[in-house]
C-alpha cells in the first residue's frame, strides 16, 4: 500500500489468500520426524498427504467413544456411529459443490469408485462397437478398467492424445467424441504433468454426442474448489487419503438418475431391502452401493479433513499452490541437466511437478534426496501409456500441498544441485 500523508497511519492489509505455512506445519506432527538425521521436506503428497491432529484425534475419538456397526444396531453408540458416518456424507456432498448426500458413495478409494462405475454402468450400458475415448494421461485407475471392460464387451478403447507440452491434444475432438462414443474417461488434473483438463468443455461435447463423462478426480479435488454440477460431469471419483484424510476411503459422485438405474456392485448385508428364497430387492440409494460394514472410522475421520480444508479456503489452497509451483518451476530450471514435465504456465496447471535428469536415474535422485531427509516420489506414477508417449521408463516428481513452502523448494534445489556435484556430472 503506498505511503499517505504523516497523520494517516499506513495500514498493511494481510492477503487472506496467504496460508500462515508455520502454523499449517504445527498441526502436523509427521512434520516434525528426522529423516537420516534432517528435517523432513514432505514432497510426495500426489501419492498421498500427511494427516493434521484433528483427523488423527478423530480416529481416536472414533475407538474411545463410539465404534459401533451402522445403520442396524439401535443402541446409543450405534446411533453415534451412524450419525456420524452420515454427516460425513453430507459434508463431501457439500464439499463438492453441494449435491444431494444420496449422490455419494463411499468406497476404498478412487481406483474402486472408477471399478464401481465399470462393473455396474459399464457392465450394463456399453456393447459391441460402443468406444470409450480415454485420455494419454489417465492414472492405471482411469485406463485399466476401460480395458477390461472393453475386452470383456468387445467394445473400442480410443485414445484421446497429448501434446509434448503435456496437454491434451484436441485437435481431432470431433472425430474422437462421436456416435459411437460412450463413455469419456479423463482426469481433472494429471498426476504426472500437473495439468488441468477443461473437462467442463470435454462434458458439453460427451453430452452433445449422448455421451457419459467419468472424471478421475484424485488430484484435483484435494487442491482447488471442485463443483461438479457446474463441471457438469456425470461421475466424479476422488480419495480421502491424498486430502489429509485417512487411507481407505474414496468418494464416488454420480447423478442420482444414474445411480438409481445402475445394478449394485458388492452384493450382501446392508444393501438390501428384502431378502427371500424367491426374491431379492435392493436398499435404496446410496446403500444400495455400500454392501458390508463399511470403512467407518476412516469415513468418520474423513469429516475432519474436510473441515481442516474449509477452515483454510480452498480458494486459498489452490491460490498458495499455484504461488509454490511458479518458485518451483522458476528455481528447478536453476539446476543444469533438468527436464521438467508438464506446462509452465501455473494457471494451466497444479502442483505435481514431474523431472528428469539427463545423467541420473530418477530412482537414484530419490534415493538420493531421501538421504537428505526429501520425500518424493520416482517411477512411473502408474502411468505407462503416458510414459511410453514420453519414450521414459520414469520420472522423479515433487509434489506440493498446504504445509510446503519455498523454504521446502530451496532444500530440493539444492540437494539437486549437489546431487550432480555428488555423482560427478
Ligand atoms: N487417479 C489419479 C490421478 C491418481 O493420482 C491416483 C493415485 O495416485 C489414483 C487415481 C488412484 O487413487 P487410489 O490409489 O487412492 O485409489
Amino acid at each position: 500500500m503506498a505511503s499517505r500523508a504523516s497523520d494517516s497511519p499506513i495500514v498493511t492489509v494481510p492477503d487472506a489468500r496467504v496460508l500462515d505455512v508455520e502454523r499449517i506445519k504445527a498441526d502436523f506432527p509427521i512434520l516434525s520426524e528426522r529423516i537420516n538425521d534432517k528435517r523432513l521436506v514432505y514432497l510426495d503428497n500426489a501419492a498421498t498427504s500427511q494427516k493434521p491432529r484433528e483427523v488423527i484425534n478423530a480416529l481416536l475419538e472414533y475407538y474411545r467413544k463410539m465404534n459401533a456397526n451402522i445403520h442396524r444396531g439401535l443402541h446409543t453408540l450405534a446411533e453415534r456411529a451412524t450419525s456420524a458416518y452420515e454427516h460425513t456424507r453430507t459434508h463431501t456432498a457439500d464439499f463438492i459443490g453441494g449435491v444431494k448426500p444420496e449422490e455419494i458413495v463411499f468406497t476404498r478409494g478412487t481406483t474402486e469408485s472408477i471399478n464401481l462405475v465399470a462393473y455396474t454402468w459399464g457392465e450394463q450400458n456399453i456393447g459391441e462397437d460402443d468406444e470409450i475415448l480415454v485420455s494419454e494421461m489417465e492414472h492405471h485407475a482411469n485406463f485399466v478398467p476401460w480395458f477390461q471392460l472393453a475386452q470383456r464387451k468387445g467394445a473400442t478403447i480410443r485414445k484421446l492424445p497429448i501434446t509434448v507440452c503435456g496437454h491434451l491434444d484436441l485437435s481431432d475432438i470431433d472425430n474422437l467424441i462421436n456416435e459411437k462414443t460412450k463413455l469419456v474417461a479423463v482426469s481433472h488434473m494429471s498426476n504426472v504433468f500437473g495439468t488441468v483438463n477443461p473437462v467442463k468443455d470435454l462434458a458439453q461435447r460427451a453430452h452433445a454426442a449422448g455421451a457419459l463423462i467419468l472424471t478421475d478426480g484424485a488430484q484435483a479435488a484435494p487442491h482447488m474448489p471442485i463443483d461438479v454440477t457446474d463441471l457438469d460431469v456425470d461421475f466424479y471419483a476422488f480419495s480421502s487419503h491424498k486430502m489429509l484424510g485417512p487411507t481407505g476411503v474414496g468418494v464416488l459422485y454420480a447423478r442420482e438418475e444414474l445411480y438409481r438405474d445402475m445394478p449394485p456392485f458388492n452384493y450382501g448385508g446392508e444393501m438390501i431391502s428384502q431378502v427371500g428364497f424367491d426374491k431379492v430387492t435392493f436398499a435404496d440409494l446410496p446403500y444400495k452401493f455400500e454392501g458390508g460394514t463399511p470403512n467407518i472410522a476412516d469415513v468418520i475421520a474423513f469429516d475432519a479433513a474436510l473441515s481442516y480444508l474449509e477452515k483454510l479456503g480452498m480458494e486459498n489452497v489452490h491460490h498458495h499452490e499455484t504461488e509454490i509451483t511458479r518458485y518451483a518451476l522458476d528455481r528447478l530450471s536453476e539446476v543444469k541437466g533438468l527436464e521438467i514435465q508438464g506446462p509452465q504456465d501455473t494457471s494451466e496447471r497444479g502442483s505435481a511437478v514431474s523431472f528428469t535428469d539427463k545423467d541420473i536415474h530418477p530412482h537414484d535422485i530419490s534415493t538420493y534426496l531421501d538421504y537428505n531427509g526429501i520425500a518424493i516420489r520416482a517411477g512411473h506414477h502408474c502411468a505407462q501409456p503416458l510414459m511410453k508417449f514420453l519414450g521414459k521408463v520414469a520420472t522423479a516428481r515433487a509434489s506440493f500441498y498446504i504445509y510446503n513452502d519455498r523454504a521446502d523448494v530451496d532444500a530440493l534445489v539444492e540437494a539437486l544441485i549437489e546431487m550432480r556435484r555428488y555423482f560427478g556430472v
